[in-house]
């Protein structure tokens, strides 16, 4: 049996749909292609009719995996949907989602958005009770097995079972033949809302997947709980005490935009960070330009804030996946120069105020920095609108091991001179977490603060070295 779990591997989009009498695959189809920026790595779709579950996954973007075709091929009263996110090393169909599995009785289909950090106990659990071979090789396959194998007379008591003894993040979308299950993890660390639907109700990871299926929103599912949804409508089970701790990087980076967390719009908190990140880190320039696109709304706010003007100085092909879907450090770097292109008339000669959301390896800021350079900026003042990620994250967002972080390593005037920038400067932590206008102890923000909400298992930490002192001699000292 190989565990996979060395790494966190996903921070991918889920999607559950119940709506008899609607073309539920289609329904799913769309809520994922709103996800899209959850994942580009891989999707999928399970459907059910009442009788047996249908699964269709494969690697690739959601308008490639699926054509008029494969969706008419999956008739059905209720769905599930998953986009997968990739990382090093990760990229097998296998790892694509819905999972399913079968048991003596049970049978469940699942999307997972998250990691767990106990993967290995539950694993060994499964083994022991086992009178076959067990196929497990992730974290998610775990969960499904173990659902799959309840004692239990149906899969909503056999996941009212299994959800406790989970531990890390876990957003899933679950079903059976008949019913479709979302849950979330005490923490909330991944999002999840609810829907209705003519017809019907639907999950999904964001807000953003609502309106273009015609869905209106209910509420967040809330930390700690479970969803149930079939022919009677939804019901909720409290499995465990809530303690939120919802990943503020769905703030900084992952959400999309138009999308609604705690109540507070995306956009509007990336304005807020740029607004703050101008007050704490003012900037002398000519024009104020985002890295497309999750730093748009960062860049407007310091525009505002500041009174210099905005402009687009930077292309984005909205065609190519994030860059961090490449596998290897080369190709990585490559991808960077297909995905970014400069505006050069919009450059040329001006001293520019380049906004980005963060900076991780610090690969693709060097790289934009020198093709900044290349056409012609005069000086380049780079503003981040969230701290300096020096820990990694354990819970479903590949943010690197500690010794890659960069800003585990350098100083801040180290990594400016490292990206060769004229001068760089990061939002605080306090400057971030007041921008959502949301109390400070409803998140998690460890990788910028190393306050893990969930304590990390001691056999993750040794043998994965994910913990483990940079290599360099400078510890990180944010300054300013
Ligand atoms: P780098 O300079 O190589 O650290 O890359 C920084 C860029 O990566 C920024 O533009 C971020 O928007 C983006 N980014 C931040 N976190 C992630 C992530 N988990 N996956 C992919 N891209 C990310
Ligand atoms: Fe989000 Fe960072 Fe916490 Fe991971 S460690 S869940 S990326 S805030």
């Amino acid at each position: 049996m190989a565990i996979d779990n060395d790494r966190p591997k996903e921070a991918c989009g889920v999607v559950g749909v119940f709506a008899p009498g609607e073309d539920v695959a289609r329904l799913t189809y769309y809520a994922l292609y709103a996800l899209q920026h959850r994942g580009q790595e891989s999707a999928g779709i399970a459907v059910s009719e009442g009788e047996a579950i249908l699964v269709v996954k494969e690697m690739g973007l959601v308008a490639q995996v699926f054509d008029e075709t494969t969706l008419r091929s999956l008739p059905g009263q209720l769905a599930i949907g998953h986009v997968r996110y990739s990382t090093t090393g990760g990229s097998r169909w296998e790892n694509a989602q819905p999972i399913y599995r079968e048991g003596r009785n049970l049978s469940v289909a699942l999307a997972h958005n998250g990691n767990l950090v106990n993967t290995h106990e539950l694993a060994g659990d499964l083994e022991r009770s086992a009178n076959r071979g067990v196929i497990t090789s992730t974290d998610s396959d775990v969960i499904a097995e173990m659902i799959a194998r309840s004692s239990r007379e149906s899969v909503e008591e056999a996941i009212l079972e299994v959800l406790p003894q989970l531990r890390g993040a876990f957003t899933l979308t679950m079903m059976d033949e008949n019913t479709v299950f979302g849950a979330r993890d005490p923490h909330g660390l991944r999002p999840l809302v609810l829907g209705s639907l003519p017809a019907g109700y639907v999950l999904a990871s964001e807000t953003c997947a609502l309106a273009i299926i015609g869905a209106e929103f209910i509420r967040e599912v809330e930390p700690g709980e479970l969803i149930v949804i079939d022919k009677d409508g939804y019901r909720s089970h409290r499995y465990a005490e809530a303690s939120p701790a919802l990943c503020i990087f769905e703030y900084v980076y992952f959400a999309r935009p138009d999308s609604v967390l705690y109540g507070k719009s995306v956009q509007s908190v990336r304005y807020n960070m740029g607004m703050r990140l101008a007050a704490e880190a003012p900037a002398e320039g000519d024009i104020v330009v985002p890295v497309p696109d999750s730093a748009r709304g960062a860049a407007q706010g310091f525009a505002a804030a500041s009174g210099i003007p905005y402009g687009e100085g930077l292309v984005k092909n909205a065609y190519v996946g994030r860059t961090f879907i490449q596998p290897t450090q080369a190709i990585r770097e490559q991808g960077i120069r297909t995905k970014l292109n400069p505006i050069t008339s919009m450059i040329e000669g001006k001293r520019l105020v380049v906004v980005d959301d963060s900076i991780v390896r610090g690969n693709t800021t060097r790289q934009i920095v020198r093709m900044l350079r290349e056409a012609g900026a005069a000086e380049i003042h780079m503003r981040i609108s969230s701290p300096p990620i020096q820990w990694p994250c354990f819970y479903g967002i590949d943010t690197a091991n500690r010794d890659e972080l960069i800003g585990a390593w350098k100083s801040v005037d180290e990594i400016a001179r490292h990206i060769d920038a004229d001068s760089l400067s990061y939002l605080s932590l306090e400057g971030m977490v007041e921008s959502t206008e949301v109390a400070e102890e409803k998140f998690c923000h460890a990788c910028f603060s190393s306050k893990y909400p969930i304590p990390i298992p001691e056999n993750v930490r040794v043998t994965k070295h994910m913990l483990e002192e940079p290599p360099l001699e400078a510890p990180a000292r944010p300054a300013g």
